[in-house]
């Protein structure tokens, strides 16, 4: 089976900083010197897509969403 491919939609301004996506999925989601969240390459690596959905659901801004690429 293939599985879908997805991608990562940040809301930059909603983003507070607290961390959290990237301590769940460091792979994907990296912090700027402003603490800002930043991802080296939208679409989800393959293998990553479970963290990275839990990564973006513990966003207490909800600022990540992941959606199919
Ligand atoms: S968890 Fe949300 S608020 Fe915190 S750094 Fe990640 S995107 Fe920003």
């Amino acid at each position: 089976m293939m599985s879908q491919k997805l991608k990562i939609v940040i809301d930059k301004a909603a983003c507070c900083g607290y961390g959290v996506c990237a301590e769940i999925c460091p792979d994907v989601y990296k912090l700027d010197a402003n603490g800002i969240v930043y991802v080296d390459d939208a679409i989800v690596p393959e293998g990553m897509e479970d963290l990275a959905r839990e990564g973006a659901e513990a966003c207490p801004q909800a600022a990540l969403a992941v959606v199919d690429a």
